[in-house]
């Protein structure tokens, strides 16, 4: 059966509670993995590169792939995760990608609006399926990396419910990923988080019916606080780092279990099964798992 729109997904996802789960890739045998749980799941999944990992990758290759995965029912799309500039924003709407992520979250507001909205009627020219993201408030630690010390978030980080509304009706976007707490990265040691802003979260639900509220930095977030920002509205989690940990992780110590493996093949394998155990876990917690009618 031809799975639905992403579109169509999201919608079910704020009206039932329930969010869809993000993934970043950068290498082949990581997206069979995330494509895997999620036909095994019967989850929708969203599957994304960020600037360094398209480079990495190939855009037309991620969004060929992802169109062959689709052909054979599987509800997966490809997301262009954290452009910093309208020029790359849009070279992923002409790449095929199903939704770009324009982050200009370190601009002055006004720049940012503009930006965005430049990048919406862009894509809506384009492909008018394609589906936006914006960036308010700033996250302050760099993606991916593990800090040895707790992260103070400062207040003027968080962006206000005002500026988010103005900021959604000027632009026109469908999906917005506000600064609530979370970081970039994983901090040694978890817990490290103080509470996630719940408060927000939830005035931001409200006064944006129509739009996805996105949670970036998932990695590390107790299982308990992405439930409560799940119920509250947040209806799609990014996660990175944790893969990206879970994927070293089981490559080293398959390499220094058995140092003369050469195939990539076979010391590759349990690296992808990391990283499948993970989305599989990921799926069932944010309730995307079942959502996909066969
Ligand atoms: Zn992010």
């Amino acid at each position: 059966m031809k799975p639905g729109s992403l579109k169509d997904y999201l919608g079910k996802a704020k009206k039932e509670g329930w969010a869809l789960a993000h993934f970043n890739f950068c290498t082949i045998d990581q997206l069979h993995a995330i494509v895997q749980a999620a036909q095994e799941e019967l989850a929708p999944v969203l599957v994304g590169t960020a600037e360094k990992e398209l480079r990495f990758f190939g855009a037309e290759e991620a969004a060929a792939l992802v169109g062959i995965f689709r052909k054979r029912g599987v509800a997966v799309f490809l997301n262009a995760d954290h452009c910093t500039s309208v020029q790359s924003a849009m070279a992923a709407c002409e790449s095929g990608y199903d939704s770009v992520h324009i982050d200009l979250s370190r601009e002055s507001f006004e720049e940012n609006m503009k930006g965005t909205k430049e990048v919406v009627e862009f894509a809506k020219k384009k492909r008018p399926e394609i589906l936006v993201e914006g960036e308010l408030g700033y996250i302050v630690t760099d993606a991916s990396k593990v800090y040895r010390e707790k992260v103070v978030i400062p207040e003027d980080s968080y962006p206000k419910v005002e500026e988010a509304v103005r900021f959604a009706q000027e632009t026109g976007i469908n999906l917005l990923a506000p600064a609530v707490g979370t970081i970039h990265g994983i901090v040694e040691g978890a817990p490290f988080f103080e509470e996630l802003r719940m408060d927000l979260i939830s005035k931001l639900s409200r006064a944006l019916p129509g739009i996805t509220l996105v949670l970036h930095g998932g990695s590390g977030v107790s299982q308990d606080q992405v439930k409560r920002a799940i119920a509250l509205g947040m209806n799609s989690i990014h996660i990175s780092t944790d893969l990206r940990v879970a994927y070293r992780n089981a490559l080293e110590a398959k390499l220094q279990q058995d140092k003369d493996a050469m195939a990539p093949y076979s010391y590759l394998e349990p690296a992808a099964a990391a990283v499948k155990q993970l989305v599989k876990d990921m799926l069932i917690l944010s309730g995307a798992s079942g959502r996909v009618k066969t």
